[in-house]
């Protein structure tokens, strides 16, 4: 009795709390239109993109969608911006202030910025508070901090001449990011890049552009020079093919899928050789070896590591390889852990798994689960599109068992609530199949012999390794993959990397 009325207290608290963020959606002013030079503008031809929030279904907003021409004049004005020396020509403790100041701003919105994240792109909004807000306001300040304590070089050379080499901005970087992590994404590669001076035009996904439209607001209110950072939100084989293509932007950014990344290639070669980065697709292996410690701790972070976020995470643990003598025992318990999450509106706080972004990309991951069975994998959990009455896109979480290296469900990147368990006998076949896809983003090895993890960590071919850990993460380390998964590294001091170009300098003394 008593249980029955604590459940239905909690209920209507849950319900008060979704009402009372809806309303705080539908009080916003949004900020829908380009920005370009500091201020909002259309795009030129008046064109808009529909956005429509996966958790109901619903068109929650116009916003205006750039084409060539707009990409053109964003250009042109980060050009300006940076040639003119108002941003580039700050000494580094300045441009610290200014992104420290953006920093503290985004903090302070940090609610208003998980609500648009959260509605525009379906993941809870206390998913989007706790991990998506915190990351980027940590990341403005590690970049902020960084720049004015990064020393140049001096070369041993012969005592006649000295030999500077110095880092350069490149000039202007063009950012194109997916709508997984919208503004966390973006920001990983703005902070870096306008820290040491750069000017950008940041492409947002077309599913996702609320956040990075605020957030160009709050830089220019932080003191960021207008023109410095430019937002064209826009579809992908416009507004991002013009920015891949143009001859006045001197790198790409680029996180997204390997098809897209590979055309960032062929712009690049077509147009000026512009640098390019690419952080791409993943089907990160959790290993699990018979020695594993608490294997219901390890199944929570088997759950947690291919449920999050709906699954729409690039280094998603999608593949479990587990040996055989603990198999049935983890997989239990696996799907206990699965039992317990919550699919639901991302804005009621009981839930965990949100809506996937969108209607396309739910019947892409159903023709994945469809495939699955019919390549003989066993469903042993979920499958099934649920909540259809409220007109958003919800999937279960879902298992397969008895999945085959070679199935297309242990190959291809998802990128959903799906989790294939995979067999293997010893070591060697385990790092056999988990380097047997074409990606090599990251992997996690479980296990109470820290001579094996260390041989697994080194055998497995990805830029992350985590060992009695997933998804362990913080600003101070790299990010990106081997292989397939791309190339350059987002987070840490090796991003600076990317947004920078040395000079040699000789001196005849
Ligand atoms: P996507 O490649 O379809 O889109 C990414 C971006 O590229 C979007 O802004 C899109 O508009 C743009 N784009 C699409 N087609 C284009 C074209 N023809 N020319 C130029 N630009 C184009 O990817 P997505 O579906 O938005 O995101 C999911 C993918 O992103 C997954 O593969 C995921 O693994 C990957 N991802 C990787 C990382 C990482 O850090 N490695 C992080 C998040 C997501």
């Amino acid at each position: 009795m008593t249980a029955t009325v604590d459940t239905q207290a909690a209920e209507a608290q849950a319900l008060a709390r979704r009402a009372e963020l809806e309303k705080r959606f539908a009080g916003l002013s949004l900020a829908t239109q380009l920005y370009i030079d500091g201020r909002r503008v259309d795009a030129l031809s008046g064109a808009t993109l529909e956005r429509i929030s996966p958790r109901d279904g619903r068109l929650i907003a116009h916003v205006s969608a750039g084409d060539a021409e707009d990409v053109d004049r964003a250009v042109a004005s980060a050009r300006r911006a940076f040639e003119s020396g108002c941003w580039s020509g700050r000494s580094p403790r300045q441009r610290r202030q200014v992104l420290q100041r953006l920093a503290r701003l985004v903090e302070e919105h940090a609610e208003e910025l998980a609500l648009l994240e959260s509605v525009d792109m379906g993941k809870p909004y206390t998913d989007a508070l706790a991990v998506d807000l915190r990351v980027t306001v940590q990341a403005l300040d590690f970049y902020a901090e960084a720049v004015d304590k990064s020393y140049d070089e001096v070369a041993p050379t012969d005592r006649d001449t000295l030999a500077t080499i110095t880092r350069e901005p490149l000039g202007v970087v063009g950012a194109v990011v997916p709508w997984n992590f919208p503004l966390m994404m973006a920001v990983w590669k703005i902070a870096p890049a306008l820290a040491v001076g750069n000017a950008v035009v940041l492409k947002p996904a077309e599913q996702s552009p609320l956040t990075a439209l605020r957030f160009a607001e709050l830089a220019t209110e932080a003191g960021v020079p207008d023109g410095i950072l430019n937002v064209v939100p826009g579809f992908g084989p416009t507004a991002g093919a013009a920015l891949g293509r143009h001859p006045d932007v001197d790198a790409i950014t680029f996180t997204g899928s390997g098809e897209v990344g590979r055309l960032f290639m062929r712009y690049s070669a077509e147009s000026n050789i512009k640098q390019v980065s690419l952080e791409l697709g993943g089907k990160s292996p959790q290993v699990v070896l018979p020695d594993a410690p608490d294997l219901n701790g390890v199944a929570k972070a088997i759950a947690g590591g291919i449920f999050f976020n709906q699954g729409e995470v690039c280094s998603a643990g999608s593949r479990l390889l587990v040996h055989r003598a603990v198999k049935d025992e983890l997989l239990e318990l696996v799907v206990e852990a699965s039992r317990r999450t919550v699919v639901g509106d991302p804005l009621d706080p009981r839930t965990s798994v949100g809506a996937l972004v969108e209607a396309k990309h739910l019947e892409r991951v159903l023709g994945y689960v469809r495939g699955a069975v019919d390549d003989g994998a066993r469903l042993l959990v979920g499958g099934n599109r649920v909540l259809e009455e409220t007109g958003g896109y919800y999937l279960e979480p879902t298992i397969f068992d008895q999945v085959d290296p070679g199935m297309r469900i242990a190959q291809q990147e998802v990128f959903g609530p799906v989790l294939s368990v995979l067999t293997f006998e010893d070591t060697d076949q385990a790092v056999r199949i988990a380097n047997g896809t074409d990606y090599g983003l990251a992997a996690a090895v479980w296990t109470k012999d820290l001579s094996a993890a260390h041989r697994m960590a080194r055998a497995i071919r990805a830029g992350t390794v985590w060992v009695n850990c997933f998804d362990e993460s913080d600003i101070t380390v790299p990010f990106g993959g081997y292989a397939q998964s791309g190339f350059g590294r987002d987070k840490s001091l090796h991003a600076l990397e990317k947004y920078t170009q040395l000079k040699t300098t000789w001196i005849k003394l």
